[in-house]
């Protein structure tokens, strides 16, 4: 019997068979992956001409909702969890990743207060220490998780702006000083995003020039401060990058909280997909002085195999993110909020979902000499590409790769027209991902497109390297003899 007619939930007999199925179903797709196309052929429009205009009137089977997944959803999905999937930064679910979100679901707590449930309060404060510890952060850090680095940083440039005490809580942004707000020319658009939503506006951002390794020039920095006082602008934040998303290029931190420090202005950190790579001691030098920043944002759902979404903000001054954001109606009000952490006072939203548990089973289940490890191949393989791309005359390498993404081109000998080569690089790509056999992504460097190979999924080897790389090889090959590209 199923739940339909009576008013209840799912029976849990029937819940118990379509989860096992489910669970099975997950593995089976998991355990073939390699043989579905890593990007899907598909046409705008496609999936949804295959899907009813509206809802069912009338209960239906979940055996049929199991087999519309086979028919139509797979058909149209990018499989991030394929090892072939070397575009953007991957976001791999591990197992117990997967097993942790499933639980999250179950629990379906809403964790605002302590009280609301106080396993997920004190699960993440406890799994956030640990967290902290390992990537190095003195224990003045305390962590929040927000669902993504575009709201983790959005909530630390918010606190840079409390923390100028302008009255903007009570007074709004109308009657404010013009604010500034600093990051380098390669940073991501969510801090553009952050200034819009914050009444920043894009005029209030300066973006900083970058060296020939895409770096912030602290130089350049310190120029710019110096001329917006002189202006009546108001310095109140920089956000530096540790690994940008185009070249994964490291700001030099050391350096520019020294300026922040002199200037008295908040240092957000952007470290949304390299950040972990501070578990690794090799890899420190990427993250000195790290400790003065007054905030960093780091995404294990990028490069920790957690699933999508959880991202950690962690700051050394949460007093002021809390000042920025506590609002206590009288209905949320509870006899421990003077012994404890209630997240709501962290953010705009109220609801939160116990993310934490995910995050848990993940590193336990791996340990963390099981995530260094699998971190550590991820730099090699990325770095054996690196060669193969250095040692071949038809390809470029077009940045250095401290972390695990490659950024190289085609560049045939004699071919050195850039419009022609960008139109080549273009067509490559194009050739690759519509192959169905890899899937990676571009971005433009100086006007030069760029093509990006990034090794960060649990699900990849060796041998998924060595593929890609035979395969874009042999397709410039085709190319070039197909259009007889030359000069
Ligand atoms: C991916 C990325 C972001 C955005 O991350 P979301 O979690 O998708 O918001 C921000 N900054 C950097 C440097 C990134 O690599």
């Amino acid at each position: 019997m199923n739940g339909q007619n009576n008013l209840v939930d799912m029976p849990l007999s029937e819940f118990r068979k379509y989860g096992h199925e489910m669970i099975e179903w997950i593995a089976d797709y998991l355990e073939k992956i390699e043989e579905l196309p890593v990007l899907p052929n598909i046409k705008p429009g496609e999936i949804k001409s295959k899907l009813p205009q509206s809802a069912p009137l009338q209960s239906e089977e979940f055996s049929k909702m199991l087999n519309d997944v086979d028919k139509i959803i797979l058909p149209g999905v990018t499989h991030w969890q394929h090892p072939n999937f070397m575009a953007y930064f991957s976001a791999t679910a591990s197992g117990p990743g997967i097993l942790g979100e499933l639980l999250s679901a179950a629990f379906n707590t809403n964790g605002m207060l302590w009280k609301t449930n106080p396993s997920s309060a004190e699960l993440e404060e406890t799994v956030l220490n640990w967290f902290r510890d390992i990537i190095g952060l003195p224990q003045n850090f305390r962590g929040i998780i927000y669902d993504t680095a575009s709201v983790s940083s959005m909530h630390a440039i918010a606190a840079a702006r409390e923390n100028i005490n302008l009255e903007i809580r009570e007074k709004g942004m109308s009657g404010a000083p013009k604010l500034r707000l600093y990051c380098s020319e390669q940073a991501h658009s969510s801090i553009d995003k952050s200034a819009i939503t914050l009444g920043i506006g894009m005029e209030g951002i300066r973006k900083i020039l970058v060296d020939s390794k895409y770096r912030m020039i602290p130089h350049e920095l310190e120029k710019a401060i110096r001329e917006d006082r002189a202006n009546g602008w108001t310095p109140f934040c920089v956000v530096a990058t540790i690994g940008t998303t185009s070249t994964t290029s490291v700001d030099p931190v050391e350096k520019i909280v020294e300026i922040c420090e002199r200037e008295n202005i908040w240092l957000h950190v952007d470290a949304a997909y390299a950040g972990v790579t501070a578990m690794l001691p090799e890899m420190k030098v990427f993250f000195k002085e790290i400790e003065r920043a007054d905030s960093i944002v780091a995404n294990p759902h990028k490069w920790l195999f957690v699933p999508i979404d959880l991202s950690i903000l962690f700051t050394r001054r949460p007093q002021i993110l809390k000042q920025a954001f506590s609002l206590v109606p009288e209905y949320l009000k509870t006899a421990e909020d003077s012994v404890v952490e209630n997240y709501m006072d962290y953010g705009i939203q109220l609801g939160r979902r116990f993310r934490s548990l995910k995050l848990w089973f993940v590193l336990r289940y791996f340990g963390v000499e099981g995530l260094q490890a699998r971190l550590r191949e991820h730099i090699r393989l990325a770095l054996l590409f690196a060669k193969w791309i250095d040692e071949d005359s038809s390809f470029e390498r077009l940045a250095p790769v401290p972390f695990s993404t490659v950024c190289f081109r085609a560049k045939p000998t004699g071919c050195n027209d850039e419009n022609k080569l960008n139109g080549l690089n273009e067509k490559l790509m194009n050739v690759i991902n519509s192959s169905g056999k890899l899937f990676i992504t571009h971005t433009k460097l100086n006007n030069i497109f760029t093509l990006r190979l990034v090794v960060s999924s649990i699900r990849q080897e060796e041998r998924h390297v060595e593929q890609a790389w035979k395969l874009i090889k042999e397709s410039l090959e085709k190319l070039l003899s197909e259009n007889n590209i030359e000069n």
